[in-house]
């Protein structure tokens, strides 16, 4: 059997899996705020129903634990159940420590991916490179079937996903950056923005730049979240380890910030990983206090209270799952109306998954269309041209699903557009 956390630490405090799983009532509060429950209408595919399933497999009530399987690796990881119930089941972690327990756990695409993350970084990122570089050749038309005949379809997928690779990832453009004596920030930059979209890092770190003074980029590992959520608990906590002695190197009392609430949510997660008397969980409790979301971070800046130019193209509001219900924070809607101004929309059902989560949408691609044209609906009904976000899995997410059904509106990162609000003030402020 694969390893396990065997405790969870929730609202509830710190209990055993099995614990966990049992406070559910099953009182069904949580249902009509799942979104795989209101996509398929099915008890197996809801909060509450993945409760008893790992209830039962803990109780080794389920003779076949594969049976398991469909019910637990559709699970989005949003929060939305926990959010909404009154006794905060930390549903998504029960659901993950259920989805451990099954043969064939974690898959070997993911266990190939972890330890590339994980423990052997460069040779990931040489990797990225050449696959970047052959699509820009044009041969990933037949790297895509390759991958779906080996079985890999999953990663052809997202392969077939990213659509505009960039060829600088972000970390060798802020290794450049010069020093700084005292920073009065460090920058934790996200695997989707460095090796995906480092124009939203780049964004980030100019309005950091400017609203606090300068900072420093820690030269982080990756989060661990993927190694988390993909059955690789050793890795995770190895990556966690290796980024909580690169902040306790870099010294300071300074936030650390990160511009991807997915990341973010998990990097305040870290004292979960250690039991309470590992040394390693107030070393964890130490770090987790320093994490800023960059959505944390932007009404405070200066350059907010300055004041930004409207935007005429209508902006509506996408909450990442990550950050609303694993960080509890509030979407940033002054900031959004200052920003925006008359053009900011609301958007309808703005807190529910959009079907993303990482890995989610390739390998359950019906699952999360269904729950995807329910969101691009909700975002045509509200007349936005430009979907607003904070986490690089909603906006690949978005990205498709606006591409495919409302091409008229299109995602950007929060970090993107506040920095383009800024110019406009800082260059209307001087004149040009
Ligand atoms: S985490 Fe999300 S998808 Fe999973 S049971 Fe809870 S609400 Fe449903
Ligand atoms: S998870 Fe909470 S809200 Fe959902 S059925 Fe169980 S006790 Fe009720």
């Amino acid at each position: 059997m694969n390893e396990s956390l065997g405790r969870l630490r929730s609202a509830l405090g710190e209990q055993s899996s099995y614990d966990a799983a049992s406070q559910c009532s099953r009182c069904g509060y949580c249902l009509e705020d799942c979104p795989t429950y209101i996509a398929t209408g099915r008890e197996s595919f809801s909060g509450r129903g993945r409760n008893q399933i790992v209830r039962m497999l803990l109780e080794g009530k389920i003779a076949k634990p594969a049976d398991a399987e469909e019910a637990l690796s559709t699970c989005l990881l949003c929060g939305a159940c926990t959010a909404a119930c009154y006794a905060r089941i930390p549903t998504a972690d029960i659901a993950l420590e259920g989805r451990r327990m099954l043969p064939g756990n974690p898959s070997l695409p993911a266990v190939i991916l972890t330890k590339l993350l994980a423990r052997h970084p460069a040779l990931f990122r040489k990797l990225l490179k050449t696959a970047y570089a052959l699509k820009r050749s044009g041969l990933p038309r037949m790297l895509g079937p390759l991958l779906d005949l080996w079985g890999l379809g999953a990663l052809a997928e997202a392969e077939r996903a990213v659509l505009a690779p960039p060829r600088t990832f972000l970390r060798e453009r802020l290794s450049l950056l010069p020093g700084v004596g005292t920073p009065a920030w460090f920058y934790f930059a996200a695997c989707g923005t460095d090796y995906l979209f480092p124009e939203i890092g780049l964004a980030t770190v100019s309005l950091l730049d400017r609203g606090k003074g300068p900072g420093a980029f820690l030269q982080n590992a990756c989060c661990g979240l993927f190694s988390y959520n993909y059955g690789r608990l050793e890795d995770a906590r190895f990556l966690a380890q290796s980024n909580i002695e690169a902040l306790e190197r870099a010294g300071g009392e300074a936030s650390l910030v990160a511009d991807c609430s997915s990341c973010a949510s998990f990097l305040k997660s870290y004292p979960g990983l250690f039991p309470p008397d590992s040394p390693w969980r107030s070393r964890a409790e130490r770090f987790q206090s320093r994490v800023r979301d960059v959505l944390e971070i932007l009404p405070d800046l200066e350059l907010s209270e300055e004041g930004t130019a409207p935007k005429p193209v209508p902006a509506a509001y996408h909450e990442s799952c990550r950050a609303r219900n694993g960080e509890g924070l509030a979407p940033p809607y002054p900031l959004l109306r200052r920003m925006a101004g008359e053009s900011f929309r609301d958007l309808p059902e703005s807190g529910v998954c959009c079907g993303g989560a990482g890995l989610f949408a390739f390998r359950h691609p019906e699952l999360s269309d269904a729950i995807l044209r329910r969101k691009i609906a909700h975002i045509a009904e509200s007349g936005a041209r430009i979907v607003l976000t904070s986490s690089t899995s909603c906006l690949i997410q978005l990205a498709r699903g606006l591409s495919k059904y409302y091409p008229q509106a299109r995602v950007m990162h929060l970090s993107i557009y506040a920095a383009e609000a800024s110019a406009r003030t800082h260059g209307s402020q001087t004149g040009s």
